[in-house]
C-alpha cells in the first residue's frame, strides 16, 4: 500500500521509529508524491493517560486521494509491571497494529508487534521476575499480539538456555576474531568482507592481526578474565592460504587456549575454501566446532547466490572434517533464496540432515542494503520467493530438524526477512553452541579482534552491553588498529579493572 505522507503528533525518535516499524511490518510505503499513492495522508495522533500502568488512546486519520477523511481509534493500556515508557511504547505499536489489521483485514503477523532483534531476552526478564514458563505464551499473545506458535517457541528456546546462561560467571568472556577475506561474494551478502588479496596484503593483515590478539591477550590476563569459548568468523576464516591458517589459529590457541575453553569454534563456510591441511591444523589447535554452511543443496541455487561449489564438495568436506578429528559440525541453511521453492528446500533439509551434523541454523534470508541481491532487484528484476512460498520453506525445514531430533536453542531476528520469520539454531541435545547462546543473549562480555570486530563489555552490576567497534572497513582497520586497541583496552578496563579481586 502507498501512502502520500505521513504525520504524527510527536517528533520523539522513538515515536517515529515505532510508527515506521508497523508500517513496514504491513509493507506500507510513504511516497511523498501524488499520483502514485492509494491514500493521501496518514496522521497518527496518540495521547497518553495515566501513569500506573499507562493508557494510550491513539486516533488514526486517514485521508483518501479525493480528501474524504476516516477516523479510528484504538486504545491500549500498559502493564502493572512494565516501565511506563516501555508501556507507552508498546500501547502505541499495538494500537497501529490493530489498525492497519482491522482496516485492511490483514491477517496477523507471526511476530505481531515484537520487532526487537532479541525477543528472548523478554522472556529472561518475565522469568526472571518469577514468571513461570507457562504463563509466558499468553502474556506474549496479550502484550505482542505474538502468534501462539512464535510464543512457544521463544519460550522453548528461552527455557533451554537457562543452564548455559548460569555457566557464565561476571569474569566469564568469549573472545571473537574476525577474519573479513572470502573467495568470492556470495549473492545476498552485505558483510563488509573483502576477497583474498595476494600474500604481500595478506602478510600486513597477519601482522596487524598478532597485534590485536597479543594486545587482548594481555587485557584478558591483566584483568583475571577467563575465556569460556573462542569462535573465528568472518568472512570465511579458512578461506587464509594453509600456512596463513595455521599461524592465525597457533596465534589464537597460544593467546587465549586454556582448560576454561569448552568451544572453539571455526566458520569454514564453503568446501572452496576447505584443504587437508586447514583441517589438520584445526585438529591440532583443538578445534572444537567447524560451522560448514551450504545455505542450499541445489546445484542451481549455489551458482545463483555466487558460492562456487556443488553440493558434492559439501558432502565431501563434511566427511572429511569429521574422518580427522572428532568435533562438532554446525550447518547453515537459508530460506528464501531466489529461485528456490519448498521442495528445493525439502531436498536442501534430506541431504543435510543425512550428514547429521550436531547443530543445523535455519536463517531466513533478510535482505540487506549493500548486498549484490539488493542491487540486482533494482536493475536486473531478480526476485525472491513470496512470503507464502518462504513460510511453506519455513514449515518443510523445521518439520525436517524435528524429525531428526533437533531442539531449537537459540533465536534472533533481523530487519527485512523473507516471510516476516526469524533465525533459529536446533541442536541435538548436547551440541548447543554456548557462544551463540551467549552472543545472541548479550549475558557475557564478547573480546572483539580482527576486521569488522565488536567488542561488548556486560556491566557487571548495570547489566548494560558497552562496545566498541573495529572499523569495517580493512584500510581503515589496519591504519588504525592501535586506536580500536585502546578503545577496547579503556571499555575493558573501565567494566574490570576497579572489579579486579
Ligand atoms: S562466505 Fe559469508 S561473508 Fe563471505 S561473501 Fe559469502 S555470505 Fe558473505
Amino acid at each position: 500500500m502507498r501512502i502520500r505522507s505521513l504525520t504524527i503528533n510527536s517528533s520523539a525518535e522513538v515515536i517515529v521509529k515505532i510508527v515506521r516499524e508497523v508500517l513496514t511490518l504491513f509493507k506500507v510505503e510513504i511516497v511523498g508524491r501524488a499520483g502514485e499513492a492509494d491514500y493521501a495522508q496518514l496522521s497518527v495522533v496518540n495521547r497518553q493517560s495515566g501513569c500506573e500502568p499507562p493508557s494510550v488512546m491513539t486516533e488514526v486519520f486517514l485521508f483518501a486521494n479525493n480528501g474524504v477523511c476516516e477516523q479510528h481509534t484504538f486504545v491500549s493500556t500498559g502493564q502493572a509491571d512494565e516501565a511506563v515508557r516501555a508501556a507507552v511504547h508498546r500501547a502505541v505499536k499495538r494500537n497501529l497494529y490493530q489498525f492497519f489489521r482491522m482496516r485492511f483485514a490483514l491477517p496477523p503477523a507471526p511476530w505481531g508487534i515484537l520487532h526487537g532483534v532479541r525477543p528472548t531476552k523478554i522472556v529472561h526478564r518475565w522469568l526472571r521476575s518469577g514468571m513461570s514458563a507457562a504463563e509466558i505464551p499468553a502474556r506474549l499473545a496479550e502484550d505482542y499480539a505474538c502468534s501462539a506458535e512464535k510464543a512457544q517457541l521463544i519460550t522453548e528456546v528461552a527455557v533451554r538456555q537457562l543452564p548455559f546462561l548460569a555457566q557464565s560467571a561476571p569474569r566469564t568472556v568469549s573472545i571473537y576474531v574476525g577474519i573479513p577475506f572470502c573467495l568470492s561474494r556470495c549473492l545476498y551478502c552485505s558483510f563488509p568482507s573483502n576477497l583474498l588479496p595476494g600474500r604481500e596484503k595478506l602478510r600486513v593483515f597477519m601482522d596487524v592481526l598478532s597485534r590485536d590478539i597479543q594486545t587482548a591477550a594481555e587485557d584478558v590476563r591483566a584483568l583475571g578474565l577467563t575465556v569460556q569459548s573462542i569462535y573465528i568468523g568472518g568472512g570465511t576464516p579458512t578461506s587464509l592460504p594453509n600456512d596463513f591458517f595455521a599461524e592465525m589459529l597457533k596465534m589464537v590457541y597460544n593467546a587465549f587456549y586454556g582448560t576454561s575453553v569448552i568451544e572453539f569454534t571455526v566458520e569454514a563456510g564453503r568446501p572452496d575454501s576447505m584443504t587437508a591441511e586447514k583441517i589438520a591444523a584445526m585438529r591440532e589447535h583443538a578445534v572444537t566446532r567447524v560451522s560448514v554452511n551450504p545455505q542450499s543443496m541445489q546445484a542451481e541455487t549455489l551458482e545463483r547466490i555466487g558460492r562456487h561449489h556443488s553440493p558434492e564438495d559439501i558432502v565431501r568436506m563434511v566427511r572429511e572434517i569429521r574422518a580427522a578429528f572428532d568435533v562438532h559440525i554446525n550447518m547453515d541453511v537459508i530460506l528464501g533464496l531466489p529461485g528456490e521453492t519448498a521442495a528445493d528446500v525439502q531436498r536442501t533439509m534430506a541431504a543435510v540432515t543425512a550428514l547429521a551434523p550436531d547443530d543445523i541454523t535455519l536463517h531466513a534470508l533478510a535482505l540487506k542494503r549493500g548486498s549484490n541481491l539488493r542491487r540486482k532487484m533494482e536493475t536486473e528484476h531478480i526476485e525472491l520467493p513470496p512470503d507464502a512460498e518462504t513460510l511453506r520453506m519455513s514449515a518443510a525445514a523445521v518439520c525436517a530438524v524435528k524429525e531428526a531430533g533437533y531442539r531449537p536453542y537459540y533465536l534472533y531476528r533481523q530487519g527485512y526477512m523473507s516471510g516476516d520469520l526469524e533465525n533459529v539454531g536446533y541442536a541435538r541435545a548436547g551440541a548447543e553452541s554456548i557462544y551463540n547462546i551467549q552472543i545472541m543473549e548479550e549475558r557475557q562480555t564478547i573480546v572483539g579482534i580482527g576486521g569488522a570486530a565488536t567488542t561488548k563489555v556486560l556491566g557487571i552490576r548495570s547489566g548494560r552491553m558497552r562496545s566498541a567497534f573495529h572499523a569495517k572497513d580493512l584500510v581503515t582497520y589496519l591504519r588504525d588498529v592501535d586506536i580500536y586497541i585502546e578503545k577496547r583496552r579503556a571499555l575493558l578496563r573501565a567494566e574490570y579493572e576497579e572489579e579486579t579481586p
